[in-house]
């Protein structure tokens, strides 16, 4: 069995073996490559102590030092170089409350989360794999390290990373290991939103984001985000799963679908601590999710870009294709690119005229100046001849007298 690493990992363990250490790259980069994934990052365990490594490394970053964690860079890159370790006792649900170091790479392994998270490997011992991850590997199964309910009563986040990973790796949960999560589901609420709100995004955003479903089959999406709930006891189920199979992997998106069917998209995303960027784009998505967009005039249609903005537009026909079928949004895309490419206005920033002059016609400074370029924002949409300032003029004028 040989893993290819990356030279910067290669000369990290090398560096660290010759200092007289075990090092190992170590989990889910360990994982991917036996899946032959591209790894996100490559971690790795060491038996040297923190102290050690930044002895043997001249740059280094303490990132999680108490955790025994240092951050090599290297070149531009960075890896993080954790100390074999062993947990302490885990009191709220989701830390320990000490953490050791230990001579002993399998008891490193010990206390990760599954089997297929559970592996070590380096050129020199080959992979180290105590726990089976390579067998639950080739049968695609997430199964805990140990005894599920005590992994789980650690750490609670776990039982989320569990399905997140059956929907990343299109794995199934091991029967005891689903078993513990629905046991313990309640536990969840001790885990913060931003936790729970990151592995929900990588669970939605997964290739199976109809696994969704294990959320309510285990009893979380009670205690993650209740709203789901409703759409499983009730007759729009498969829309939605379906729906959330045939889109594209977007966050905007899948959230956008999700919460179509939930209802209540605000309440969900601030429940859930999103930025407001991408609450807001989920909102003005499924603000528009009629099948009767289909026959949206096309000055309409540039109210809606308006409010949208460009940015937002793919994700809005990916949501209308994946609620109404695929091509569903064909002639939109073909509208909206119409009017992008003819520079046709649909932007007050845009318009032949601006605030100056709605001032210099003799409007007073206020909110009456936007109410004034609105309307004639309006018209210009209606018909895209009038954005010429010789024949705006004479209009804004006329729209002023009525409003004053
Ligand atoms: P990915 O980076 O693709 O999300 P990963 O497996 O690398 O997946 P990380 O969160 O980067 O996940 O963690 C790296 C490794 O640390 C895991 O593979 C696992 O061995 C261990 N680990 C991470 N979180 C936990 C946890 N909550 N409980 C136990 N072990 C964990
Ligand atoms: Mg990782």
């Amino acid at each position: 069995m040989r893993i290819n690493m990356p030279e910067a990992v290669s000369m990290i363990i090398k560096r660290l073996l010759d200092a007289g250490y075990e090092a190992y790259s170590v989990g889910g980069c360990v994982r991917d490559a036996l899946l032959s994934r591209v790894p996100y990052d490559w971690d790795i365990t060491t038996s040297a102590t923190p102290d050690k490594v930044k002895e043997i490394f001249h740059r280094t970053v303490d990132t999680g030092i108490k955790h025994g964690t240092v951050t090599v860079l290297v070149r531009s890159e960075s890896f993080e170089v954790t100390t074999y370790r062993v947990d302490g006792k885990y009191l709220d649900g989701r830390h320990p409350e000490s953490v050791s170091f230990t001579r002993s790479l399998t008891e490193d392994l010990l206390r990760r989360d599954f089997t297929i998270n559970a592996m070590a490997y380096n050129d020199e011992s080959g992979l180290v794999d105590p726990y089976g991850g390579e067998r639950d590997l080739a049968a695609r199964i997430i199964r805990c390290v140990g005894d599920p309910v005590a992994r789980f009563g650690e750490d609670a986040l776990r039982m989320l990373r569990a399905i997140r990973f059956a929907a990343c790796l299109s794995f199934t949960i091991e029967d005891a290991t689903m078993a513990a999560i629905k046991e313990l589901a309640a536990s969840i609420s001790a885990v913060s939103a931003e936790r729970i709100c990151a592995e929900l995004c990588k669970l939605l955003t997964s290739d199976r984001p109809e696994l969704i479903s294990l959320l309510y089959d285990t009893g979380l999406s009670e205690y993650v985000m209740p709203q789901l709930n409703g759409v499983f006891e009730g007759s729009l189920k498969n829309d939605m799963l379906a729906a959330l199979s045939r889109s594209k992997p977007d966050k905007v998106v899948r959230w956008s679908i999700l919460t179509h069917f939930t209802g209540s998209a605000r309440e969900i995303m601030r429940s859930l601590k999103f930025d407001n960027k991408t609450t807001d784009a989920v909102c003005m998505l499924t603000a528009r999710s009629d099948a009767s967009y289909i026959s949206i005039s096309r000055a309409d249609l540039k109210r809606d870009m308006a409010v949208l903005g460009t940015e937002l537009l793919p994700a809005w026909f990916d949501y209308l294709d994946a609620l109404h079928g695929e091509g569903f949004s064909a002639s939109l895309r073909e509208e909206s690119s119409d009017i992008i490419e003819k520079g046709e206005c649909f932007l007050m920033s845009r318009l032949a005229v601006t605030g100056k002059d709605v001032l210099g016609l003799g409007c007073p400074a206020g909110i009456l100046v936007g109410k004034v370029l609105g309307e004639v924002l309006d018209k210009v949409i209606e018909d895209p001849s009038l954005n010429d300032r010789e024949k705006l003029l004479p209009l804004t004028k006329k729209i002023l007298s009525s409003v004053i």
